[in-house]
């Protein structure tokens, strides 16, 4: 018998940073993996996982699900780790404070959100929570108008008080405030910069889809980098380019090429998921993106909307409702290949933009499970990364298993990393690692959920660990488990 806690035994370890990948054990202590090798002795818990992959617990870095029921999903999804950087929480104290005292099942954390401090400072909101504020007030014109240079130093100042308590980065919901200017945008991007914190952005509209915005989506993220040298993280560049994806990630690459902190993300999935009050959704904006209210479902009722008038009753009565969105259609090979585009991207991260489980009658006690068939997401929520092994990783993917590992694990971690030094030692699998762990079948790994089911659970994840502890043993929930931890930055 060995002091070891668990030992998984004889699977494929890969790990995205060294380039390991050979069958081997991989012992487990005290929450970090201590050794990798031939381990003879048994330990208090010995798995075997012949034939399986074990890795490094996936990374997501657009997450907005962030509740018990919604983590455990990711989880199944092999998820260990999940933050809200985009729309982020503001004020973030208590988002921390709350998840510490529920527990959560897997690692978490946020960013400061500027949309939160500008619907404070320019719409007079009165700030109570996250998400749900911002899903609120959607819809609400106030908000979204140019600030006055006080309006801008308020949110600025609600911004440094977030970061000063330990926000991860700053989320610019940018997209939503089409009124915002671009001189507004360039002043947190050198808040970012001077306190070393990345920025996470949905991007403005495209010049090729509206013309009239105050600047194009893509160069003002290229020139907020190379104006104030802030580290400026593109959010889902899949659904912001859709068609005109060439052209966005040429602009991309050339700032990376000139050496600025530009880095990209995206899911792979043809369809979006917000709230039917966004700007960008009403019924006169929606040819901007070649839609009709036919490709909108609402997800409270799973009703397809239809029609401009019903679309307009929604908005006004439910502007935070949840919207599904279809742009690409996942089954014509021409649409595919656009959505791939953004995710072969070189270093582009698989991240998810998870959403919240929306529910059909009564929200039912948090630790419930399994789901009760009354809840309604986007299928990314629950088989973004299974979904990325499958399309990318597998034997004839384009970027193979270990490549697609690494934007998984490694390359989210690495975001992260010089704000929150406890990120080096997640999405590695070494000794000395966090032990947050996957064990997945490489032949049966897939997605399950679909926009119809959409919180059926990934196959072929069989355990996920989270600073050493089973959340996932035999492709189940370990129901009492909620070993998750906050990442915070440096100094708290
Ligand atoms: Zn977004």
């Amino acid at each position: 018998m060995t002091d070891y806690d668990i030992v998984l035994r004889g699977g494929r370890v890969i790990d995205p940073d060294s380039g390991l990948d050979a069958v081997s054990d991989v012992a487990v202590s005290q929450g970090r993996v201590v050794a990798i090798g031939a381990m003879p002795a048994p330990a208090r818990l010995d798995l075997d996982v012949t034939g399986h992959v074990v890795t490094a617990g996936f990374v997501d870095v657009h997450s907005h699900v962030m509740d018990i029921a919604g983590l455990r999903l990711r989880a199944l999804d092999g998820v260990t780790s999940a933050f809200e950087l985009e729309a982020g929480v503001t004020p973030v104290e208590p988002a921390y404070r709350q998840a510490a005292a529920e527990g959560r099942p897997i690692n978490y954390g946020f960013a400061a959100s500027w949309a939160l401090a500008r619907m404070e400072a320019v719409g007079g909101v009165t700030l109570a929570a996250g998400l749900g504020t911002f899903m609120a007030n959607i819809a609400t014109p106030a908000w979204q108008r140019p600030a006055t240079p006080q309006q801008i130093s308020q949110i600025l100042d609600r911004l440094s008080a977030d970061l000063a308590g330990g926000a991860l980065g700053l989320g610019m919901l940018l997209g939503y405030a089409p009124g915002a200017s671009p001189a507004e945008y360039l002043r947190v991007a050198e808040l970012a910069a001077a306190a070393g914190v990345p920025t996470f952005t949905h991007a403005r509209d495209l010049v090729e889809v509206v013309p009239t915005t105050l600047m194009d989506g893509a160069e003002e993220i290229a020139r907020a980098a190379a104006e104030t040298g802030a580290h400026m993280h593109y959010c889902h560049l899949n659904s912001t380019s859709l068609r005109h994806i060439d052209r966005v990630l040429d602009v991309v690459g050339r700032a990376q090429a000139a050496g600025l902190r530009v880095t990209t993300e995206a899911y792979p999935y043809g369809s979006g998921m917000t709230g039917i009050g966004a700007a960008f959704l009403a019924p006169e904006r929606l040819p901007e993106r070649g839609l009709t209210p036919a490709d909108l479902t609402y997800a409270p009722t799973g009703e397809r909307v239809g029609t401009e008038e019903r679309l307009r009753t929604l908005r006004a009565v439910d502007p935070g409702g949840l919207v599904i969105i279809r742009h690409l259609d996942e089954d014509d090979p021409a649409d595919r290949t656009v959505l791939l585009r953004s995710l072969v991207f070189p270093d582009a991260i698989v991240a998810s933009d998870a959403m919240p489980l929306t529910w059909s009658g009564g929200v039912p006690d948090p630790m419930t499970w399994p789901l009760p068939g009354t809840a309604f997401t986007h299928p990314r929520t629950a088989g973004t990364f299974s979904r990325a092994l499958r399309l990318l990783g597998s034997g004839d993917g384009p970027l193979g298993l270990t490549e697609t590992l690494r934007r998984c694990s490694l390359l989210p971690a690495r975001l992260l990393e010089t704000r929150a030094p406890a990120m080096r030692r997640k999405g590695r699998l070494q000794p000395g690692s966090d032990a947050d762990v996957v064990v997945f079948d490489p032949t049966t790994v897939s997605d399950q959920a679909t926009y119809a089911q959409s919180t059926r659970t990934s196959a072929g994840i069989r355990h996920v660990l989270v600073n050493g502890e089973l959340v996932v043993r035999d492709g189940a929930i370990v129901t009492a488990a909620l070993p998750g931890q906050p990442v915070r930055a440096a100094a708290h």
